[in-house]
C-alpha cells in the first residue's frame, strides 16, 4: 500500500451515492453468503465509484454474512487505501486490474460457488448446458492455480479480462470471478454460473446428453437469451 495522496481522488463524489453503494455491497454480499456461494470470511465483491478511479472493496479477514458497512474499504485503483485503520481485501490487485482494463465493469464478485469450484478443482470449465447460462455468461474461462494477492495472479485475472466480452472466469481450484456494469448484474453472473454447473452435474447423473453434446450446443447462438429474465 502507499500513503494517501492528494487532491481527493473522491473530488465531486456525492456522499450519498458512496452510502448508497456502500449499503448495496453489503446487502449483495450478505446474500452470497445466505445462498451458499461462499463461506467463512472467503471471497470478496468490490464495485467502482462512478466517475473515479476508487473502489469500494470487503476488509479483509470479516465473513461476508456479517459484513456492515463498516467491513467496507474505499481503495484508488493504485492502492492507496482512503480511509484510516482499515485494510483491503489482499485481493484487490487483481480487482482493480481488472477496473483498469475495463471502463464497462463497475463490479467485480469474487465468490467459491460449490458447483461452479468442482469444475475448477478438476481442472474443466463447466459446460454450458442451459439457455439462461447462455444468454447471460456466454462463455466461462479458467485461471491458473496461482497465489492469492499475488501480482501473478493480478496479471492474469487482469489480461484474461481485457478481453471486453468476457463475463465470468474459475479460478483453478479456487473459486470464481465475475463482472458487470453494477453490483448486481455481477452477482446474478455468478448465480447463473453456479446454477449452470449445478444443472451440468444433475443432467451427467442422469444421462441425459454427452459432452459433446453440450459443447455443439454452447456454439450455436441461436438460443441466446439476453433479455431473458
Ligand atoms: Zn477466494
Amino acid at each position: 500500500m502507499n500513503p494517501v495522496h492528494s487532491p481527493d481522488p473522491l473530488d465531486g463524489v456525492d456522499p450519498a451515492v458512496l452510502r448508497l453503494l456502500r449499503d448495496e455491497l453489503v446487502e449483495v454480499s450478505r446474500r452470497g453468503y445466505e445462498r451458499g456461494l461462499v463461506v467463512g470470511v472467503s471471497g470478496n465483491n468490490s464495485v467502482r465509484i462512478p466517475g473515479t478511479d476508487v473502489v469500494l472493496i470487503k476488509t479483509t479477514g470479516c465473513c461476508q454474512g456479517e459484513m456492515d458497512t463498516a467491513d467496507t474499504v474505499l481503495v484508488t485503483l493504485d492502492g492507496d487505501v482512503l480511509e484510516d485503520a482499515k485494510t483491503p481485501s489482499k485481493e484487490w490487485r487483481w480487482h482493480a486490474g481488472i477496473y483498469r482494463v475495463r471502463s464497462d465493469v463497475g463490479a467485480v464478485v469474487h465468490l467459491h460457488p460449490p458447483h461452479a469450484v468442482a469444475f475448477a478443482v478438476a481442472n474443466r470449465v463447466p459446460m454450458i448446458v442451459h439457455t439462461a447460462a447462455r444468454g447471460h455468461l456466454r462463455r466461462i474461462e479458467m485461471a491458473d492455480l496461482l497465489p492469492a494477492g499475488s501480482q501473478d495472479l493480478a496479471d492474469q485475472l487482469t489480461d484474461m479480462f481485457a478481453d471486453g466480452e468476457l463475463r465470468v472466469a474459475l479460478m483453478r481450484e479456487h473459486g470464481s470471478v465475475s463482472v458487470g456494469p453494477d453490483l448486481r448484474t455481477a452477482y446474478y453472473r455468478t448465480e447463473y454460473l453456479e446454477d449452470n454447473a449445478r444443472v451440468a452435474l444433475l443432467a451427467a447423473q442422469l444421462g441425459a446428453m454427452s459432452p459433446d453434446d453440450h459443447i455443439r450446443l454452447a456454439e450455436d447462438s441461436a438460443p441466446l437469451a439476453e433479455a431473458e429474465g
